[in-house]
């Protein structure tokens, strides 16, 4: 992944040849797959969980399909959730699981839904039966004490996720945030839109639940931009969405009996930056209303670091069968393609404690 060129030959390969039904499943499984996945079946995860349990380390599952298009999938991804939430009842070290809308209806109706016209009959059936899933896997979660993370996507279908977000929070979070928006803070809007959620919560008196990233899609969002001709909904730079990012923690801070908070980031300066105002202002390390998260293969000096030190910290785990996870995989080496990338540094981290031991 440190090299671009075979990391953009190597994910193309990987798509087409699942796509072909070609026998590559074993040759992904044994690289990335290994690295950022738990298993193909929520029981094979169980031997990552009770290692990350074994450091005080939490663990955020996912199950990694997205992008489905039938109804039928989209019940499956319903039923395997609500089987996740039963399986995490009342073990400690699954506080969270995660869900991404495109895994529960179509992405042309999120479309629709995002472009707030009018529906015809059909789309409102649409609508009403990704609402009914989305509400019952709540129901499940908030049952089980368990909380949901609702995952951002394209900017082109976000208000759709959002608005049914904000229903989810109105009525399920009124003693303890068990829904967690995601605010994507590569986008120059959504500082604003994380103190209206704010106000949202006042209004409707409840807990807002905010899991802030700095969002996975840029390259998509700035291309499409570009090509219809419309406001890239993208910061001008990297500072800019740094400067965002540590200003939603502290407004999250400022208001901490009203905001959940889960910093979900493998950047080190914002991870620090919340460790150390949680001791500027005198607030528990395992403060309830605050957790720090990584992904699952990325970032262990973080995560295994705030943990020892009494922080609440979960990796984000993904599981499902590989050719079902290929776009998180590609989203994943994407990222960690450059040489400035979380994985060159984690490396270099790496070599130097090798060096520093005389190994
Ligand atoms: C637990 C967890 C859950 C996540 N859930 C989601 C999710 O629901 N939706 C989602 O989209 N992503 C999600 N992500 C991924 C996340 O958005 C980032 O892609 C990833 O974490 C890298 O950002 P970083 O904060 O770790 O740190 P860094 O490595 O410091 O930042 C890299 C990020 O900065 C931004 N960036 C880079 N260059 C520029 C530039 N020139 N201009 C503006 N911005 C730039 C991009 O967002 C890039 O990914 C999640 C990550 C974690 C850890």
């Amino acid at each position: 992944m440190n090299n671009p060129a075979a990391t953009n030959v190597l994910t193309s390969l990987a798509s087409l040849s699942i796509k072909m039904h070609l026998p590559v499943k074993w040759a992904i499984k044994k690289t990335v797959y290994e690295q950022f996945c738990g298993g193909e079946t929520l029981e094979e995860t169980k031997l990552v969980l009770s290692e990350l349990e074994r450091f005080g380390i939490g663990a955020i599952i996912d199950y990694g399909v997205e992008g489905k298009e039938s109804e039928a999938e989209f019940e499956r991804t319903k039923n395997e959730l609500i089987h996740i939430i039963q399986f995490a009842a009342g073990k400690k070290n699954i506080p969270f699981i995660s869900c991404k809308v495109t895994g529960l209806t179509a992405f042309a109706t999120l479309e629709k839904l995002n472009s707030r016209v009018e529906l015809t009959t059909a789309e409102q059936k649409e609508k009403d039966a990704l609402y009914g899933r989305m509400f019952a896997i709540a129901g499940a979660a908030a049952d089980a004490g368990i909380g949901l993370f609702v995952d951002a996507e394209e900017s082109w279908i976000q208000d759709a996720i959002d608005d049914l977000t904000f229903e989810l929070m109105r009525r399920f979070n009124k003693q303890k945030a068990v829904i967690f928006s995601t605010p994507q803070m590569y986008r120059h809007d959504r500082l604003a839109f994380s103190k209206r959620s704010l106000e949202d919560a006042v209004q409707h008196g409840y807990i807002l639940g905010l899991k802030p990233v700095r969002g996975a899609y840029m390259d998509k969002e700035r291309k499409r931009a570009q090509e219809l001709g419309y406001q890239d909904p993208i910061q001008p730079d990297k500072a800019a969405t740094d400067r965002d990012y540590d200003a939603v923690i502290q407004f999250s801070l400022d208001h901490i009996d009203k905001i959940a908070l889960c910093a979900a980031t493998h950047n080190e300066n914002s991870s620090l930056l919340l460790a150390n105002a949680l001791n500027d202002r005198g607030i528990a390390h395992n403060h309830p209303h605050i957790w720090f998260s990584q992904l699952f293969g990325m970032s262990d000096q973080i995560t295994y670091n705030l943990a020892k030190s009494g922080y609440n910290v979960a990796k984000y785990l993904p599981y499902g069968p590989v050719k079902d996870v290929i776009p998180y995989l590609i989203r994943r080496a994407q990222e960690n393609k450059s040489v400035s990338g979380q994985m060159s540094r984690e490396l270099s981290l790496i070599h130097k404690e090798i060096k520093r031991r005389g190994i």
